[in-house]
């Protein structure tokens, strides 16, 4: 059946598994994605949004590089939000409503249309591996298909056990088999696993809500998008609605604790820390008598809604009975009850930066499989296993994004140089160029990065170039073009600015806090050139936030430098820090499990001090 060999085998049609296939075949790989379900490619397990704080940054990274998660976003987006508007821009964040069938339909088409990928679904029960090298996999029905590399991405699949109140059963998802036997033959062959949980709140009848009782919250009244491609913007857009839960809700939600898994010991791993269930919310928050509920539409043409901020595994009567006591939920009907589910997960530091693991070569895990939870993280490892593995099996240079080009540089970092014990989210916090990694100019960080590996198309770049040449051309004119303070002033004190008097460089007087392009277009001249060179919003916001901020980018772009020279300080592979006396018991512990490959990456692991760095640099000769 399976008679050539594969160059890249991708496990599991998720986020990751999506994004692993379609980067390594656009790349020229030839791939097969083997999943349990065709049906459920790129199925949303949990909230039918994409992106948001930190994760929007994310999707507009993948996009950039030429993955598909911000196109599959936009054609299948209800509502569009910029979040965070109201602060500086390193803090927007794009975030859309999904329509979740028709974002897994165009996930389908995208790959079935994508050259060089195949498909079949079974289950992976097994790899084939040969001195210390991955060759294939193994299916449940015992096909063996051979291939270079492979790439893991499993999700919540691996021994999956779900429950809800008393009852447990296996599963990955609701609804959907378990997986069984990868994890075991892992740790045969040297590899740590551990266990962590996640849970989602239970899905309800639209038509038995009372919206009238509850806080419309409506889309951006300017909806943007998330790919730098010509996707569409919406036209129309669906309301998401707000409510919350009240001191009787607590109260019935506590009449079920003594059957919660998560508070009898039937459930010992740990959850999202940022995504807790309703019941940890109670718990951990006990003086607060109200949470906020989002209803949020499934897609456009289904009754089903999502009960964002319900997430349980009370059992199913209980999350009914204090549901219909929520404030517009009186007649509610149920679809589906909340449930909570554990599964195992392999501590990322087993991995090196290309998301290779470190036992096996040319096998690659992405996803949730890592400790990470997520539809963005999960997608932006699938695209980084994906690239490297065919780099790899094609003899070619590592693709690894440093932590002041990407997010998914410091995402991959992070859990690679510190692991992580509980599930792994990303935040804007996490970064610490975070001025320099805005969702404005992902493309022009990384669209000449994507194209330069081969997978974003020529199409990609000159649409950047020429976004790059406008805004250099916009911020050049602010800089040389001065004003007549006469038509200037009235705009200052429109925003109590001082007034100005003699003519100075418009860049300074829009570099002043409360100026914004809208009263720089007040301006003829500025008006003019925009005209002129037929500027669209994308530049002009391009050209803003380059004004606005340019001396924190600039502070940013000079810090990062400064860790540049760390980073060009290479360990040797095989460097014995055994022999280091003088770097401490932890340190030498921890540098031994994880080997960063440079003194920078040293630096960022948890117990090892500046003073061990000193002894290494030191004994490396600088
Ligand atoms: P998944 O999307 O889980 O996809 C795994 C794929 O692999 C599936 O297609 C599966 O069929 C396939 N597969 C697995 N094993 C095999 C095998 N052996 N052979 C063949 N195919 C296989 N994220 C949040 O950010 N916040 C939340 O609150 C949240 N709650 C969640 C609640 C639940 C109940 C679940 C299930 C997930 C939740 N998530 C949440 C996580 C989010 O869904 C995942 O982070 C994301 O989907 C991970 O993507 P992935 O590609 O790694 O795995």
């Amino acid at each position: 059946m399976f008679e050539k060999e594969y160059d890249v085998i991708v496990v599991g049609g998720g986020h990751a598994g999506a994004e692993a296939t379609a980067a390594a075949a656009n790349m020229g790989s030839s791939t097969l994605l083997v999943t349990m379900n065709l049906q459920t490619i790129g199925q949303m397990s949990c909230n039918p949004a994409m992106g948001g704080i930190a994760k929007g940054q994310i999707v507009r990274e993948i996009d950039a590089l030429g993955g598909y998660s911000g196109i599959i976003t936009d054609k299948s987006a209800i509502q569009f939000k910029m979040l965070n508007k109201s602060k500086g821009p390193a803090m927007w964040s794009p975030r859309a409503q999904n329509d979740r069938m028709r974002f897994a339909e165009e996930w389908r088409m995208a790959l079935e249309n994508t050259p060089n990928a195949d498909f079949y679904q079974e289950m992976v029960t097994g790899l084939l591996v040969e001195k210390d090298k991955v060759v294939g996999v193994r299916t449940s029905l015992g096909i063996e298909i051979r291939s270079k590399a492979v790439v893991l991405t499993n999700g919540t699949f691996l021994n999956g056990l779900i429950h809800i109140g008393e009852k447990q059963f296996g599963g990955g998802r609701a609804g959907e088999k378990a997986a069984t036997g990868i994890t075991e033959q892992l740790v045969e062959l040297g590899f740590d696993s551990g266990r962590m949980k996640t849970g989602t709140p239970p899905r309800v009848d639209g038509r038995s809500l009372d919206y009238d009782k509850m806080i419309p919250q409506p889309g951006d009244d300017r909806p943007e998008k998330f790919s730098y491609l010509n996707t569409p913007v919406l036209k129309v857009q669906r309301d998401c609605h707000m409510t919350h839960t009240s001191a009787l809700v607590h109260d019935l939600l506590r009449e079920g604790f003594d059957r919660s898994p998560m508070f009898n010991g039937r459930i010992q791993s740990i959850g999202p820390r940022y995504c807790p269930s309703i019941e940890d919310k109670i718990n951990r928050f006990a003086d607060k008598d109200a949470h906020q509920i989002f209803v949020e539409p499934e897609g456009w043409n289904t009754v089903e809604v999502y009960v964002n901020g319900f997430s349980t595994s009370l059992p199913e009567d209980v999350q009914y009975k204090a549901l219909k006591s929520v404030k517009g939920f009186e007649r509610v009907k149920f679809f589906r009850p909340g449930y909570a589910i554990e599964y195992d997960y392999f501590p990322p530091t087993q991995l090196k930066h290309t998301l290779e693991t470190k036992l096996v070569n040319n096998l690659y895990f992405a996803g949730q499989i890592n400790g990470t939870t997520g539809y963005e993280e999960a997608a932006s490892q699938g695209l980084m296993a994906g690239i490297n593995a065919h780099l790899k099996i094609n003899e070619k240079e590592p693709f690894v994004l440093k932590r002041d080009e990407a997010y998914i540089g410091v995402l991959v970092d992070d859990l690679i140089t510190k692991g992580t014990e509980e599930p792994y989210r990303m935040f804007t916090s996490r970064a610490e160029y975070r001025t320099l990694l805005r969702q404005d100019n992902a493309d022009l960080r990384l669209t000449p990065k994507g194209y330069e590996i081969g997978l974003a198309k020529e199409e990609r770049l000159i649409r950047m170039e020429e976004k790059q040449e406008k805004s250099r051309h916009f911020v050049d004119f602010f800089k040389k073009t001065s004003f007549d303070p006469e038509e200037m002033n009235p705009i200052l004190e429109s925003v109590d600015s001082a007034s100005v008097r003699q003519s100075d460089k418009l860049f300074k007087v829009f570099s002043r806090p409360k100026v914004t392009m809208d009263h720089m277009l007040q301006l003829e001249s500025v008006s003019g050139f925009v005209k002129e060179h037929d500027l669209d919003t994308e530049v002009m916001e391009q050209a803003e936030i380059e004004v606005k901020y340019s001396g924190y980018i600039e502070k940013e772009k000079n810090n990062a430098d400064k860790l540049h020279r760390l980073e060009n300080v290479r360990i040797p592979d095989n460097f014995d820090y055994a022999k280091l006396k003088s770097l401490s018991f932890e340190a030498r512990e921890k540098l031994e499990s994880i080997r960063p490959v440079t003194i920078s990456q040293a630096s960022r692991i948890s117990g090892v001090s500046p003073a061990d760095i000193s002894v290494l640099l030191v004994y490396l000769g600088r």
